[in-house]
């Protein structure tokens, strides 16, 4: 079978971003045993890029296409890709369905174009897309085919990893074992090149497979077997994942595809029957929001405050006038007097604050963008840690989060 690999998107043909997506898919095909002879790069223009796909189906029998499946008006693949072939988009429900979960989740809202991205072609194959909105896209006619997949590498690679490779693989081997099991290590507190570091000897295996996705605050090792059925699979699966906890100790906070790090923290209070209170500032509620996703929460989360001014910070926590005068809102003292204020108001087992600066203004060289402290109070004790996170405001205050989950979870 002969591949193409056509990626979508004016920042790659400005080289505002590298094309890391083709050299990934490239890659993967070639271990797949495909053919690519062709690639291409072609901007946010309907008109060139239909002309590129229906060059790419003339000589290769599949065609991948990544970029330009988000909401916006410049996000044009997957309208342009079901032209070429006459084809009509309909909503499709369970699409729809994840996609409003993925905003509930977060306490975001979906805006009128999110569901958009729940319009699928007619008589496509829809992939799921765990780490984003855009579902990928798979679309057969008279023996070619066309895959469609998100940009961002974190969402794309996972869906080529558990769907797309299985089912390429299907195409060229319609004998080959049919069960493909997975089971997933997740880490938090750590960061991904030191995960991978550490597993360099294991991403060489075969079957199973080691795959490592970021996540904010977080890497999830993906352990994939192939076998006849699943017991064998499992039995391939089983001594890699005894080795990846191994290897990451307690860092790993589960093997569950269902668990997130939220639903580790409640489960870890409920355990001990501990009670929680929180006080965010630049995260604003976020870490709050998070914890009561997790059903059963009641059982141990009591209060959580946002004191995003001063003032608040004074009049719900009780922080002293001096200590915000004298170190400031962004300082271990504040935090410390947020969690402990919060502890002697709620009566909480734990509590938990939040104080940094999550830009893009407000950083100073003493205080820069991303410095943020977290207090923990524990029956009676107050631990203040700092941190230093990078990226974007809404990057700093997620991985704020997740870190202050991860500390949660110690
Ligand atoms: P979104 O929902 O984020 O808009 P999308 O499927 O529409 O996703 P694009 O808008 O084309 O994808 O790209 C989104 C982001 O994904 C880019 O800003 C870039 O960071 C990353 N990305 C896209 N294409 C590539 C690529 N070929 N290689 C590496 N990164 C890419
Ligand atoms: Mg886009």
């Amino acid at each position: 079978m002969v591949v193409e690999l056509i990626s979508v998107g004016t920042e790659l043909l400005l080289g505002n971003i590298v094309n890391t997506n083709a050299a990934y898919l490239a890659e993967k095909c070639a271990g797949l045993g495909l053919s690519c002879y062709y690639q291409t790069v072609v901007g946010d223009n309907s008109g060139r890029l239909a002309g590129t796909i229906r060059t790419a189906l003339e000589r290769s029998d599949l065609v991948i296409l990544t970029g330009g499946l988000g909401p916006t008006q410049d996000d044009l693949t997957k309208e342009t890709a079901a032209g070429v072939w006459n084809r009509q988009l309909a909503m499709d429900p369970h699409s729809l369905e994840r996609i409003e979960t993925y905003f509930r989740e977060r306490g975001l809202e979906m805006t009128e174009n999110n569901k958009k991205q729940a319009l699928v072609p007619e008589g496509a194959i829809v992939v799921d897309n765990d780490n984003g909105t855009a579902p990928g896209i798979i679309m057969e006619k008279e023996g070619k085919r066309m895959i469609l997949l998100p940009g961002p590498p974190n969402e794309l690679k996972p869906m080529f990893e558990n769907s797309i490779a299985p089912f390429l693989t299907g195409l060229e081997n319609p004998d080959a074992p049919g069960i493909i099991f997975s089971k997933t290590v997740k880490i938090c507190g750590m960061g991904e090149s030191k995960v991978e570091s550490q597993i360099t000897d294991l991403e060489a295996l075969a079957n199973p497979t080691v795959a490592p996705y970021a996540k904010t605050g977080e890497v999830h090792l993906r352990v994939t077997a192939r076998a006849e059925d699943e017991k064998e699979a499992k039995k391939l699966v089983k001594p890699v994942v005894k080795e990846l906890k191994s290897r990451f100790g307690s860092a790993v906070y589960t093997t569950e595809e269902d668990v997130t790090l939220e639903k580790a923290v409640v489960d870890l209070l409920l355990a001990n029957e501990l009670t929680v209170s929180t006080i965010e500032s630049c995260t604003g509620g976020m870490l709050a929001a998070r914890l009561i996703n997790i059903p059963g929460v009641s059982e141990v989360f009591k209060t959580g405050y946002i004191t995003y001014s001063n003032k608040a910070k004074r009049k719900i926590a009780g922080v002293k006038k001096g200590t915000l005068d004298k170190f400031g809102a962004v300082s271990p003292q504040t935090a410390k007097e947020m969690a402990r204020g919060t502890a002697l108001l709620t009566k909480a087992d734990v509590t938990f604050s939040i104080t940094g600066i999550a830009g893009p203004d407000g950083g100073t060289a003493e205080k820069p963008v991303g410095l943020i402290y977290m207090g923990c109070y524990v029956c009676g004790t107050t631990h203040v840690k700092e941190f230093h996170f990078s990226g974007n405001r809404a990057k700093i205050r997620e991985t704020a989060v997740s870190a202050a989950l991860t500390m949660m979870r110690q």
